[in-house]
């Protein structure tokens, strides 16, 4: 059954068009890459499904409901989270206190002894169990990952968005990124994933969606999407 539908999707900014006519299905439990050269639409496609950007025409559903005419925190109580480029941590907050301030995104938000619970369970599942009371400030950048993955995590998405979530980490690094971004999708999350990182694409992804230009250009199993001569030349650029 799929999780989310994008139907003819398309945003304009002025006169750019940055996504254009867009269609795709996630089916629940899949890790679906989503690929293409920089300024291909990828964000912009996080951004509509998250309700960050409102659609300039066309819809999105989630189970079946349209969901691209609500905003952020709506389509949040629904079960749609993600992380962003930029790691977003609050960094003069402790970690707790960082994942504390994104339960308040549940759409029943947990307080007290019930948030405390939550939030070691949440910072065990991404590898930070026992670093609450740390300053976020002090964290590494994979732990700050792990953090935003955390905050992601904190109101138990149906469908989980990473926008780059395993760029500029060194191999080893890299390694536990991808081992934890499995563990996840062995939970039976479904993830959409935008990524520079083949290695990460070709361990993680069963499907890849690749846009070029702001339109799809191939959706198809990972390997054979990768193999494919279009996607070739739109990366390597013609
Ligand atoms: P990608 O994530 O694939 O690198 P983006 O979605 O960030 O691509 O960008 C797609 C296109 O839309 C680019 O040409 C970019 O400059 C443009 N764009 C993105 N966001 C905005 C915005 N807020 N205003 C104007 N143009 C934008």
């Amino acid at each position: 059954m799929s999780l989310l539908t994008l139907s003819n999707v398309t945003k304009r900014f002025g006169g750019l068009t940055a996504v254009n006519d867009l269609s795709f299905t996630l089916t629940a439990g899949e890790t679906v890459g989503l690929l293409g050269p920089n300024g291909s639409g990828k964000t912009t496609a996080l951004n509509m499904i998250s309700g960050y950007l409102p659609v300039t025409s066309g819809s999105i559903a989630l189970d079946g409901t349209t969901i691209s005419t609500l905003g952020p925190e709506r389509i949040a109580h629904r079960g749609v989270a993600r992380t962003f480029q930029l790691v977003r941590a609050l960094p003069s907050l402790t970690v707790g206190e960082n994942v504390l301030a994104a339960l308040a995104f549940r759409k029943d938000p947990l307080w007290g002894s019930k948030a405390e619970a939550k939030i070691e369970n949440l910072l065990a599942d991404v590898g930070l169990a026992g670093r609450q009371q740390e300053q976020a400030s002090n964290l590494t950048y994979i732990d700050l990952k792990r953090m935003e993955l955390a905050r992601a995590l904190a109101t138990e998405p149906k469908l989980l968005l990473l926008d780059e979530w395993l760029a500029g980490l060194n191999p080893t690094e890299l390694r536990a990124g991808i081992d934890l971004i499995t563990r996840l999708r062995q939970s039976g999350i479904t993830i959409l994933l935008v990524e520079h990182v083949m290695d990460a694409v070709r361990a993680l992804c069963t499907r890849c969606i690749v846009m070029n230009t702001g339109s799809r250009l191939a959706d198809g199993p990972t390997a054979d999407v990768l193999a494919d001569k279009s996607v070739i030349r739109a990366y390597l650029g013609d």
